[in-house]
């Protein structure tokens, strides 16, 4: 059978090409970088080249791009760094964050006495600026604010240039997680003030293992890994120099295809919601996800009519990958943290979420074989509702 992969938010497969350049890499560099000797000016020159070719496709300096292990460390560091050594004593935050987000700010918070705003969300998930504004204009403490770009699962945008101008207008720092968008969408960081942003390579092509987070240069942050001093002093331990080569090639790709390939999977989100309104009765979606203008492109979260727990074991007899929830809490069959922001709890008695995700590997045919069986699925719930419908009218069991 035929597979479908079509969970491109928790992880994308690699690039051909990011493959080769790190197998040649492989093949030809195996210094240590911090060595002196040409092997380790080799792996040096390797690891530096990429973090320029970076560094220049989001219009910052090389030293503004920290190499990290993926996108949960990214978010650690900036998080936990700014209370460590920038004297953040309140942070601006939602509940629509992804876990590394919100379990960094809750240790902040319950370990480090930081005060923590959950800004207020309208009925879609989306933030209230209003509200943020109020917020920032309240308090003189030193104040982070951390909300992502694009959420992971339901793909609401959020308007990044509105609240980095609010955070300037009120002296407050400004990290986006941006795991979900960069090298989904251009972005000049020399235009986009913001302070932090975090990225990870495989949800762009590249490897697992390896990202990177963007510190604006005039930001003093200390290590929270310490050692060797690697990464000019903020992040020690030997560099996995592959997975950067990996992470650039990947990278530059990403944003040398953007507008083919959003087109694609634009064409494709679009075609995903018509199949499915013509085909599934009573099905929505969640959040602002079916909005092309205000969600992330990659992502659709589908709000089926009925109730099934158990829907992405059946999909996946059918050869259909796609997701429930986000890739860490999969598994659970618990609606995730997000739906049960947007969603009131009858609502979520009544429905099925189903996140699909897409690449630039997927075709109108994955498309059609989801939608059969998502239709093949849901007929079984109509006759199972109708059976039972029948029974307790005549007083049957
Ligand atoms: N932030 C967002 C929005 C994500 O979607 C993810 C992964 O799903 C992460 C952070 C964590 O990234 P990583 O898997 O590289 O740790």
């Amino acid at each position: 059978m035929q597979r479908v992969y079509l969970d491109n938010a928790a992880t994308t497969p690699m690039h051909k090409e990011v493959i080769d350049t790190m197998t040649q890499c492989m093949h030809n560099i195996y210094g240590n970088p911090s060595s002196t000797h040409v092997f380790g000016r080799e792996a040096k020159a390797q690891m530096e080249l990429s973090r320029k070719k970076i560094a220049e496709l989001l219009n910052v300096s090389s030293s503004e791009i920290v190499f990290t292990s993926c996108g949960t460390e990214s978010n650690n560091f900036i998080i936990r760094s700014c209370v460590d050594h920038l004297g953040v004593t309140r942070i601006i935050t939602s509940t629509l964050e992804h876990k590394c987000v919100q379990e960094t700010v809750a240790e902040m918070e319950s370990n480090r006495k930081v005060e923590v705003i959950r800004v207020k969300l309208d009925p879609s998930g989306s933030v209230d600026y209003d509200e943020l504004e109020r917020i920032l204009q309240v308090s003189d403490k030193k104040t982070l604010v951390t909300l992502m770009h694009a959420n992971n699962e339901i793909g609401n945008l959020l308007d990044v240039e509105k609240v980095q101008q609010l955070c300037e207008e009120n002296n407050a720092l400004f990290h986006t997680d941006t795991v979900q968008t960069l090298g989904h969408y251009p972005m000049d960081l020399s235009k986009l003030k913001i302070d932090f942003a975090s990225c990870s390579a495989h949800k762009l092509h590249g490897p697992k293992g390896i990202g990177f987070a963007f510190v604006r240069k005039s930001l003093q942050f200390k290590p929270q890994i310490t050692g060797g001093g690697q990464e000019r002093n903020l992040r020690s331990g030997t560099e996995n120099v592959y997975g950067v080569v990996g992470l650039a090639k990947a990278f530059e790709m990403s944003l040398n295809d953007l507008d083919k390939h959003r087109a694609h999977i634009e064409d494709l989100k679009s075609y995903t919601i018509q199949k499915l309104q013509e085909e599934i009765p009573g099905v929505e979606f969640n959040g602002l996800s079916a909005d092309l203008d205000k969600s992330l492109y990659t992502v659709l979260n589908v709000r089926l009519p009925f109730k099934d727990a158990l829907i992405g074991f059946e999909l996946e007899l059918k050869g259909i990958a796609v997701s429930q929830g986000s890739a860490c809490s999969s598994g659970a069959s618990k609606v995730s943290t997000v739906i049960q922001s947007v969603l009131d709890a009858e609502t979520i008695e009544r429905i099925t979420p189903v996140r699909v995700s897409y690449s630039c590997y997927n075709t109108r045919e994955d498309i059609d074989r989801l939608v059969n069986v998502i239709k093949q699925i849901s007929e079984k719930h109509l006759v199972a509702h109708y059976t039972f419908k029948c029974h307790s009218d005549e007083g049957g069991i």
